[in-house]
């Protein structure tokens, strides 16, 4: 039987990419943030989805900056569509 999903800490990609946002607005907390950093960190896929999510991050925050609500929701539905 051939695993097409890699496990890799104790969550899948699934689990992680589900925790992004939490993580990135501090959320996260003990063993729930941790087991998201250690896949992060042995997940190349997840490591490149997470900085791409990042980046967007901070858009969204300089777009807040510019107080264009519209812009604003417009970035964090597209987010929350990837
Ligand atoms: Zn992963």
């Amino acid at each position: 039987m051939k695993k097409k999903n890699k496990q890799v800490a104790s969550i899948n990609c699934e689990q992680a990419i589900a925790r992004f946002n939490d993580y990135m607005d501090n959320y996260l907390k003990g063993k729930t943030r941790e087991e998201l950093i250690k896949h992060i960190a042995e997940c190349k896929d997840c490591m490149e989805r997470f900085e791409f999510e990042q980046l967007l991050k901070s858009k969204v925050h300089q777009f807040g900056q510019m107080d264009d609500n519209a812009v604003k929701e417009k970035i964090e539905k597209l987010i929350a569509s990837l």
